[in-house]
């Protein structure tokens, strides 16, 4: 199997309305994960139907029992993340706050306090309204563990890819370099960057290059709204070639691009024949690269 990320190290620049569409050209041949999971919105184009659901449980969660707490304030005084709050005259975790060091439950005098499995989200897998699979997950508000979340859409997206003999994952990657984009360099055949002619998206791509060099990895590039401004669209152009990153196509801004998205389809799905044929060329292409 062959795991294609697309990446972008900024939001905003068409990356998953690109991966929506190759999803949609690849057909039953891919798995879409989506692992841009703070901000998951493939599904807005997919809208699947959701086969399976499962939690995602990740790190501890201090819970109090009123039954025994006898009201002391020592594991409020000794939270060092100032996650007790003392409401009512009662002592109140906040779940958002508490980073489950499990303190306050050692020093608890009266053993009221137990560690318990946090609920940070939830993941899915779905079957596309084209027929493709795909593994998406939410996290919930407030959850800082989307790194875990991701390698976990990834494993499982694998593991049907595995199962179902289909030769390649498809992952919409998070925006940025942190550490969820780590996660989702794991493993990886090829990067798919999607850019835009933008100063903001240069610097973001220069970021992304030095994780790609840095993993060792293979590169391409798509250039979006390239005509929006030129003279950085070639910088960008040069810098890709300096770094054996081939572009593979430009895109020019097109309203059809934006309608199409807003209407809840993928853009192979406009009218632009134009644009079609520009993601049908990219497809093409990595079908064809080296695993
Ligand atoms: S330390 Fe234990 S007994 Fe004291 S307020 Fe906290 S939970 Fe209640
Ligand atoms: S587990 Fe740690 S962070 Fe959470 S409430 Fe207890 S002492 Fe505070």
């Amino acid at each position: 199997m062959k795991e294609i990320v697309i990446m972008s190290g900024k939001g905003g620049t068409g990356k998953t309305s690109f991966t929506a569409a190759l999803g949609v050209l690849a057909g039953k041949q891919a798995i879409v994960a989506d692992c841009d999971v703070d901000a998951a919105n493939l599904h807005l184009l997919y809208q699947p139907e959701i086969l399976e659901d499962h939690n995602f449980l990740s790190g501890k969660l201090a819970v109090i029992d009123y039954d025994t707490c006898i009201d002391c304030g020592v594991c409020r005084d000794k939270c060092a993340f100032d996650a007790i709050d003392l409401t009512d005259g009662k002592y109140v975790i906040n779940e958002i706050s508490c980073e489950g060091c499990a303190v306050c439950s050692y020093l608890c005098p009266e053993h009221s306090i137990e560690m318990k499995d946090n609920h940070a989200g939830k993941w899915f897998i779905s079957k596309s309204r084209f027929g493709t699979w795909m593994v998406h997950a939410h996290l919930d508000i407030g959850q800082d563990n989307s790194g875990k979340l991701v390698s976990k859409v990834k494993d499982e997206a694998k593991k049907l890819a595995k199962k179902n003999e289909i030769p390649f994952l498809l992952v919409d990657g998070p925006p940025g370099v942190g550490c969820p984009v780590i996660s989702a360099f794991a493993g990886v055949d090829h990067v798919l960057i999607i850019t835009e002619a933008t100063q903001s998206g240069f610097h973001d791509l220069k970021r992304l290059t030095e994780l790609i060099e840095f993993f060792k990895a293979q590169a391409s590039c798509v250039i979006n709204k390239y005509d929006l401004n030129e003279p950085i669209s070639g910088t960008i152009e040069e810098f890709c070639n300096g770094h054996s990153i081939p572009v593979l196509e430009k895109i020019p801004f097109d309203e059809t691009f934006y309608e199409t998205l807003q209407n809840g389809k993928t853009i192979v799905e406009s009218e632009n024949k134009n644009l079609k044929s520009k993601i049908e060329h990219i497809w093409q292409f990595l079908k064809n690269v080296e695993g």
